[in-house]
């Protein structure tokens, strides 16, 4: 009886446990694309200046694909952007969470109108609206929009991501879906491992001596081939990815971990993080390896001045002091977000070298303590350099290269050492310069050629926010836009065209457009990495079958300004 009793209770929890799994299916995110499950990038890939807050899911190379709500809920913003995630959805959803939809090629019919609507009473192609609560209601599975290549996309896909609708932070969205559920079986796969020698100086100058590491592959496991032969305070540093499935990018790990003698003493998380904190990315990373050569490397410490709550590590911060004869038994773990783990071992041997420091610091370098605001006045320029900008306490070093006495080049420390936060730089014109006082801005000098910096005017000097160390220049912009006519010219009968483009080239770039028809402000949309401006000819804004004047006026960064105008038929 009892027996009985007991397998009765068994078909209870059988039968309970499966109508959850049946619940869990129907109450799962709705799938945002109707593709076969495949990714180009995981949720905390490491990327230019940031971690990636979300999933970007493939569309074949091709945009218009129908995108679908995860869930029932309402749209709590809209944004159309020249840049960034160019025309995006926010959808708020009752458990809890926001669903993010990006690079979209355009909305739904009621989102459209929407933001058409506001983009004409605001004259503005670029929006950004929080309609009320309810007042865009979406069901579950409803088509808001179509997946495109808008802002700053690299190619067409769905930038898609989870947010918690309260604190607005992102998380791992793939687990949502039922779908994606057994689709992720490969372990992330190492490619490189590099031993860092932390000497004191080298560590405060931030020219780190590393050496790559061979090693040997059974399967997910790892063996670093040779003992290694160590000394002092080292670091550690590993390159890895993760393959999805056969169709996949080259995506992102989510959890790293290091081991010395069987103890956890640096972990990295990226289950979810704020935006706020993203940019740490800089600091987790190799950063000059990164700059130089492209690599991904992550360093299995963490500098003083980097907070990033994904981080979790003992006293030793990552860092290991190896004593002369003592063996260091060291594991890493590497895990993807479907949990398939790769492991790496390597054992390092304590080895008294008696070696000199080889690293000199420059007699024009100071130190720099990184919880501390410096302003450094040179002649000619000053730098200010906010509490907590740097990662860590270094030595700082600046100059100014007057080789070309009419444009002097500003070497603001190097390169390869990351920044935090945007220092200012100011710049004295000199008398060359001076007679292009309104027209001057600031520019940084990369390997390609010169990137435009944000420059105002202030009381005589050129003042710009600078995001990254390394060389800057004065350079002066008198050039207005040019604005060529692609597929319009005056008197032209353009019945047979459903749109007008326009190709839009200037080098400090374009800072305001706008386009008349018949004297009324039309939207044209501006899409920079193309440099094409466009209008959508509607036979609901003009009257169809007759004549129509055009103006277009553009102004670059500089407030140069440039005109066209011309008659056509539609
Ligand atoms: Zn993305």
């Amino acid at each position: 009886m009892i027996r009985l009793a007991f397998s009765k209770l068994l078909v209870v929890i059988i039968l309970t446990t499966f109508s959850q799994i049946i619940k869990c299916q129907t109450t799962g995110f709705y799938n945002p694309i109707a593709l076969p499950p495949s990714i180009s990038g995981s949720f905390g890939e490491i990327r230019s200046d940031h971690f990636h807050s979300g999933v970007d899911f493939r569309t074949n190379g091709k945009t218009g694909f129908r995108v679908y709500s995860s869930e029932k809920g309402y749209v709590s913003r809209i944004k159309v952007s020249a840049v960034g995630f160019g025309k995006t959805v926010y959808i708020d959803h009752p458990n809890g969470f926001t669903t993010v939809y990006a690079h979209l090629d355009g909305f739904s019919k009621k989102i459209a109108q929407y933001v058409e609507n506001a983009q004409y009473s605001l004259r503005s192609f670029e929006v950004e609206l929080f309609p009320e609560k309810n007042e865009i209601l979406i069901e579950k599975g409803e088509i808001i929009g179509f997946s495109g290549n808008s802002g700053s996309s690299g190619g067409p896909h769905l930038h898609y991501e989870i947010r918690y609708t309260s604190s607005q932070i992102p998380m791992a969205p793939l687990k949502h879906f039922e779908n994606w559920k057994n689709t992720d079986t490969s372990a992330p796969t190492l490619n490189k491992v590099y031993i860092y020698q932390i000497d004191s100086i080298n560590y405060l100058i931030d020219s780190t001596e590393r050496k790559s590491l061979k090693f040997n592959k059974n399967r997910n496991n790892y063996q670093v081939v040779d003992t290694i032969k160590a000394y002092g305070r080292i670091g550690l540093g590993i390159e890895s990815y993760d393959y999805v499935n056969e169709n996949s990018n080259r995506c992102g790990f989510s959890e790293i971990s290091l081991k010395v003698n069987d103890k956890i003493t640096y972990k990295l998380s990226l289950d979810s993080f704020a935006f706020a904190e993203t940019k740490y990315v800089n600091s987790i990373i190799d950063y000059g390896a990164k700059i130089l050569t492209n690599e991904e490397v992550v360093q299995l410490w963490v500098d003083d001045n980097n907070k990033f709550s994904g981080l979790n590590i003992d006293k030793s911060k990552g860092f290991i002091t190896i004593e002369n004869n003592k063996v260091y038994n060291i594991s890493i773990d590497i895990e993807d977000h479907a949990g398939n783990t790769a492991n790496l071992k390597m054992i390092i041997k304590g080895f008294n070298v008696q070696k000199k420091e080889i690293s000199t610091i420059s007699s024009k370098s100071t130190l720099l303590e990184f919880n501390k605001e410096h302003k450094i006045s040179a002649k000619g320029y000053e730098i200010i350099i906010p509490k907590d900008a740097l990662y860590r306490n270094l030595y700082f070093s600046h100059s100014m290269d007057s080789t070309n006495k009419k444009q002097p080049i500003y070497r603001i420390h190097n390169p390869k050492t990351p920044i935090h936060k945007r220092f200012t730089l100011r710049i004295e014109p000199n008398s060359f310069y001076y007679k292009y006082i309104n027209k001057l801005y600031i520019g940084y000098i990369n390997g390609k050629g010169i990137e435009f910096v944000d420059s105002k005017n202030t009381s005589g000097s050129i003042e710009a926010s600078c995001s990254k160390f390394g060389s800057y220049t004065l350079l002066v912009d008198t050039i207005p836009p040019q604005i060529k006519p692609i597929n319009i010219s005056n008197k032209k009968n353009l019945l047979s065209e459903s749109k007008i483009n326009f190709q839009l080239i200037d080098e400090t770039g374009i800072n305001t457009y706008a386009g008349y028809i018949d004297n009324d402000w039309v939207l044209f949309e501006w899409d920079p990495k193309n440099e094409m401006l466009t209008h959508v000819l509607d036979k609901t804004r003009i009257k169809p079958n007759s004549w129509h004047t055009l103006k277009i006026e553009v102004s670059d960064k500089l407030n140069n300004k440039s005109e066209f105008s011309c008659d056509f038929f539609w």
